[in-house]
């Protein structure tokens, strides 16, 4: 196992326990398990209610499974929250009564040695939530045209200064780690922009490079058109983004999708757990009902 020290701290977690379990013997799907959180919140409401836990992490999963090993009414599958029909099917399940999907990056991914997320650290540039796909962020970087990093960038990072960003990425290729591809990007800003930041000034490069490595925004699409059709009537889909872009692709899909109505959200994390948890500053929770 690799080294980890932080714990990660579920996000809003009376919010999502209090909206997602409307009924008290159903069935709920944890899309994101991570290391469990919310999951063990889910499990420990009562004995009768049943929680599957699906994470792309095999290295994450482990975690889980040590965490929730306790639970005799936990499930765990290795797998993507893309494929929920095929985790339900195996467990002979049509209909579920709530289903989570937490679309941040777990502690372990972000503070876990070598997975390549974090700019803090000298790492190779990694950034796959699934260790069994072959595309990295060093692929990304190192053979992506000039033209495709400067799109992602600007699209994945809202990031204006995507275009000197990528004309630097290229000219420094070979880049290898993190701090390579930080010191690059500080080398692409203009210096009062890294003054003016109130983020680290690689924030957005990151951000776009992780989202392109594990087609975060085409798998949030796919699941939120697969979802609702496995909710009971009345069943609740919740769902946490992080940044703008996923939460306007959920704020749309479920404004406008005919299966579900949302009952509740933007919810934001108040401010002594955001004190406390300072990762879950950007959070925001949306909760719809199926019609
Ligand atoms: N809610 C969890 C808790 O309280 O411990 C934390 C979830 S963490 C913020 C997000 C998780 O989503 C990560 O563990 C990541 O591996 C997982 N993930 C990312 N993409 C996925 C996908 N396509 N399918 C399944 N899990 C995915």
């Amino acid at each position: 196992m690799r080294k980890y020290s932080d714990k990660h701290i579920p996000v809003m977690p009376k919010e999502v326990v209090n909206y997602l379990l409307w009924k008290e013997n159903g069935i709920y799907v944890d899309c994101t398990v991570g290391e469990g959180g919310h999951a063990r919140l889910l499990a420990e409401s009562s004995p009768n209610v049943f929680v599957i836990g699906i994470d792309i992490d095999s290295e994450v999963l482990q975690i889980a499974e040590k965490n929730l090993s306790h639970f005799e009414n936990i499930a765990l599958f290795k797998s993507s929250y893309t494929d929920l029909p095929v985790v339900l099917k195996l467990m002979n399940i049509n209909k579920v009564s709530g289903i989570l999907i937490d679309l941040g990056i777990s502690t372990f991914q972000l503070m876990g040695e070598g997975r390549g997320f974090t700019f803090n650290k000298d790492e190779p540039l990694d950034m796959r939530m699934n260790l069994e796909q072959t595309k990295t962020a060093h692929e990304v970087v190192n053979q992506y045209s000039e033209e495709k990093l400067a799109n992602i960038i600007f699209q994945y990072g809202e990031e204006r200064f995507s275009r000197r960003i990528a004309k630097k990425i290229v000219e420094n290729r070979p880049i290898n780690t993190t701090l390579e591809l930080v010191e690059v990007i500080k080398r692409a800003l203009p210096y009062n922009e890294i003054k003016k930041r109130k983020r680290h000034f690689a924030t957005k490069t990151f951000q776009a490079i992780r989202i392109e490595v594990n087609s975060e925004l085409e798998n949030i699409k796919k699941f939120l058109e697969i979802a609702p059709d496995f909710l009971e009537q009345n069943g609740r889909l919740a769902v946490i983004s992080f940044h703008s872009l996923e939460d306007r692709l959920v704020k749309h899909f479920f404004r406008n999708d005919p299966r579900i109505k949302q009952i509740a959200g933007p919810i934001r994390p108040s401010e002594s757990e955001i004190k406390s948890n300072p990762r879950s500053r950007s959070a925001k929770l949306r909760i719809a009902e199926r019609i």
